[in-house]
C-alpha cells in the first residue's frame, strides 16, 4: 500500500467508505494522538485495531513483553474508539513442536489480556488463521476452535472471521452460527487466488478467485451480523503496486457485484 495512514483517512472519504481498521505498525509510524484526531475530525468508525496476540512464547521473560505489549494496544484500541483489537494469536515458539502447548498459551495469553480488556470496555476478537499459518501466525485456525475458546473465557472475547481463513471449512455454515451476532466481531473480505503464488502477500480482490463470498455472507447475515464489511487485501505484486485511489475504486465496485 503506496498511503500512510493519514493519507489512507483521506482515501476514504473520498470514496464515501464508513470505517477503517488500522494496523499498528501503520500507526506507530503514523503517531497515535495525530490519528486519532484525525479519525474523529474525519468521523470514520475504527472497526478494529489490527493486532494483539502472538501469544506463544519460549520464557518468562518473553511472556511477559508479550502481555505487555498487547495492553498496549488495548490502550491504542481505547484511544482510537476502536469497535475491537483484533488477536492474531501466534504459532509455536521458535523450536518448539508443541502445538497442543502454543494453544494452550493462546488460552492462558486471552484469559490474561481479558482481566485488562473487560475494565476498558475494549473487545477482543480472535482471528482464526488458515491452517498453514499455524507454525507462525496462529495456531487457532478454525471457528469451532475460536468458539471454543470464547465457550471457555467468557464475556469480552468475540471472533473476527476472515473469508480467506474460513472458506475451506466444512463446519464454517454451523460455527458461524454457532458464533452469533454477539460473537462475531468483524468481517474480513478477499479472496482465494489458484495458484497463490505466496502465502501471505497474495491474495485476491473479491470476484477474482475462486471464494463463494455472497454464500459466506448470508450466513454472517443470517447469524445477525450487522457490523462494517472490512476489505484486507493483502497483495504485494498487484494491489499494493496500484494507485490506491484505483484500488478503492476496483473495491467499491466489487463490493456491489462479488460480495
Ligand atoms: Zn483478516
Amino acid at each position: 500500500m503506496k498511503w500512510d495512514l493519514h493519507q489512507a483517512i483521506e482515501g476514504c472519504l473520498r470514496h464515501g467508505i464508513g470505517g477503517i481498521a488500522p494496523w499498528r505498525d501503520q500507526l506507530e509510524a503514523a503517531g497515535l494522538d495525530s490519528v486519532a484526531r484525525h479519525l474523529r475530525d474525519a468521523g470514520l468508525r475504527v472497526t478494529g485495531l489490527c493486532r494483539g496476540g502472538m501469544f506463544p512464547v519460549g520464557s518468562k521473560a518473553a511472556w511477559q513483553k508479550v502481555i505487555d505489549d498487547n495492553r498496549r494496544a488495548v490502550d491504542e484500541a481505547v484511544a482510537l474508539q476502536a469497535d475491537c483489537l483484533v488477536l492474531v494469536t501466534g504459532g509455536l515458539p521458535e523450536g518448539s513442536r508443541d502445538l497442543p502447548g502454543a494453544r494452550s498459551q493462546v488460552r492462558d495469553g486471552i484469559a490474561t489480556l481479558l482481566e485488562y480488556a473487560r475494565p476498558a470496555a475494549m473487545p477482543l476478537a480472535i482471528e482464526p488463521l488458515h491452517p498453514m499459518y499455524a507454525a507462525d501466525r496462529a495456531c487457532i485456525n478454525t471457528m469451532a476452535q475460536a468458539n471454543d475458546l470464547c465457550d471457555e473465557l467468557g464475556d469480552g472475547v468475540g471472533i473476527a472471521v476472515d473469508v480467506y481463513h474460513v472458506w475451506w471449512d466444512p463446519t464454517l455454515e454451523r460455527e458461524i452460527a454457532r458464533a452469533g451476532r454477539e460473537r462475531i466481531l468483524a468481517f474480513h473480505l478477499c479472496d482465494w487466488l489458484v495458484p497463490t503464488t505466496h502465502l501471505l502477500l497474495d491474495r485476491g480482490m473479491m470476484g477474482d478467485g475462486v471464494i463463494d463470498i455472497p454464500l459466506i455472507r448470508s450466513w454472517i447475515e443470517r447469524a445477525g451480523y450487522a457490523g462494517f464489511y472490512e476489505v484486507e487485501i493483502m497483495s504485494r505484486d498487484n494491489w499494493w503496486a496500484r494507485p490506491p485511489d484505483e484500488v478503492l475504486a476496483v473495491i467499491k465496485e466489487r463490493m456491489a457485484t462479488a460480495v
